[in-house]
């Protein structure tokens, strides 16, 4: 299939009966919120109407993991693999002069809330958020495009306040700022999953989200110019919101819920004021809830896909990883290898922990552990596993900001080789098996 938009992804949701209409009138302010998590991990939502402004809001369009395979045309247990050649594939976007959205530019008194459905999520948020907006931007130094998603806290008409993690993103502002200039993005809100997840990779400064997009999709992804800003942003999208992030001016924002299921206090943080809003006729909205399985997953599976090549390079016996819903999807990292030589398992560790700012607590477990069930995991750490050789402690790494438990974003960080000594799952760690087992039947 041809995942290039949000209404062809909803629309090949419906046909396989994995999207929910809902026509009822939904409150924005924490009804549309509890009803996306009552259904989450099982159906699509789209509200086709709610009290604020006229427009359809999506949700839970990515929130199972097969449904990732089933828009890169893999089977399940061949999601990663395929992200993982997928991601070595890089296709410059193809520039297109027309899109659907320029049909409707909007430029003069612009107020969000009354152009845009912005629901409330969590109840001690900060206000009614944007959770879905893909940043596009251009390095002012070197032209290099980035993708990102920044909640976006809904302030004043045309002002919103911005979370931008110390990431790539905030490099730009910083380097437009010494230039005395703001950053102009493009906000691009209802996209297809596989351009969202390409927002999540995990790349280098530099390397163009847009680019690893066209690797996902296996083609080129068409972009045209966002009429303001002029930074070229993928046709299909269904809003695009174009403004600047002025590189002194700082509002408060916050607080929000946020993907470890805390609030996120508020603080002063950077803001973006809207130039324009471009959209298509009868755009359809996008909501993520955070902490919800759109947000763990989006995040998770092209982590993991990134994670695996990563390990593997460092440690050629890894043969996968995850990085379970549990630990958010981001903090715990479950690393699978066919050990060879040991010393394996404790370098693989070190790789997981230092690949990602977010991954905190990594196990390393033997080949014959399913690490997609976390039973086998503990198992694997109850046997094979001793507290005083096994693990080792990184006191004072960089972690995530958004861990409660963390420091300003200073973490201790925990490896776990929980893998049996080389040749020992033929011997003192033989486990248990019943011949026939499989077959028996009554
Ligand atoms: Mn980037």
């Amino acid at each position: 299939m041809d995942v290039h938009d949000l209404k062809t992804w909803l629309a090949h949701l419906e046909e396989r009966g994995s999207l929910k209409r809902v026509s009822r009138s939904v409150s924005l302010r924490h009804e549309l919120a509890a009803l996306s998590q009552k259904a989450d991990g099982q159906t699509a939502l789209l509200f086709e109407q709610t009290d604020g402004a006229p427009m359809p809001v999506a949700a839970n369009i990515a929130c199972r993991r097969d449904w990732y395979a089933d828009a890169l045309g893999v089977a399940p247990g061949e999601l990663l693999r395929e992200v993982q050649r997928r991601q070595e594939i890089k296709i410059k976007p193809s520039e297109v002069s027309d899109a659907p959205f320029l049909r409707n530019i909007i430029t003069k008194d612009i107020d969000v809330r009354k152009i845009l459905p912005l629901p409330t999520y969590h109840e001690l948020d900060g206000g009614p958020y944007i959770s879905a907006g893909v940043f596009i931007a251009q390095d002012p130094d070197t032209g290099a495009g980035n993708v990102s998603i920044h909640r976006m806290h809904a302030l004043e008409p045309d002002l919103f306040g911005l979370l931008v993690l110390p990431r790539h993103l905030k490099g730009m502002i910083r380097r437009a700022g010494e230039r005395g200039e703001p950053l102009k993005a493009a906000v691009c809100v209802g996209l297809d999953p596989l351009l969202l997840m390409a927002s999540q990779l995990v790349l280098a400064p530099g390397e163009d989200e847009l680019e690893a997009a066209g690797g996902l999709w296996g083609r080129a992804v068409d972009v045209a110019p966002a009429p303001w800003s002029g930074i070229p942003v993928p046709a299909g999208a269904e809003i695009v919101i174009e403004g600047e992030i002025p590189p002194d001016e700082r509002r408060r924002e916050g607080p929000f819920g946020e993907f470890p299921r805390y609030y996120s206090p508020a603080a002063e943080r950077e803001v973006f004021r809207v130039k324009s809003i471009a959209m298509r006729e009868q755009p359809v909205f996008y909501s993520i809830v955070a902490a919800g399985y759109d947000h763990l997953l989006m995040g998770a599976v092209p982590r993991e896909a990134g994670l695996l090549r990563d390990l593997q390079k460092a440690v050629p016996a890894v043969t996968d990883v995850v990085l379970p819903l549990s630990g958010s999807g981001r903090f715990h990292c479950v690393v699978q290898i066919r050990k060879t030589n040991e010393g394996e398992a404790k370098s693989a560790l070190m790789a997981a922990l230092a690949a990602h700012y977010d991954v905190k607590h990594a196990i390393c477990v033997d080949h014959d552990i399913d690490i997609h069930r976390p039973s086998q995991v503990d198992w694997a750490l109850a046997t094979r596993f001793q507290a005083d050789k096994d693990l080792f402690v990184v006191p004072g790494a960089w972690g995530s900001r958004l861990d409660p438990s963390a420091q300003d974003g200073v973490t201790a960080k925990m490896g776990l080789d929980a893998t049996a000594p080389l040749g020992g799952l033929e011997g003192h760690f033989r486990s248990l098996r019943i011949p026939g087992a499989g077959e028996a039947e009554f």
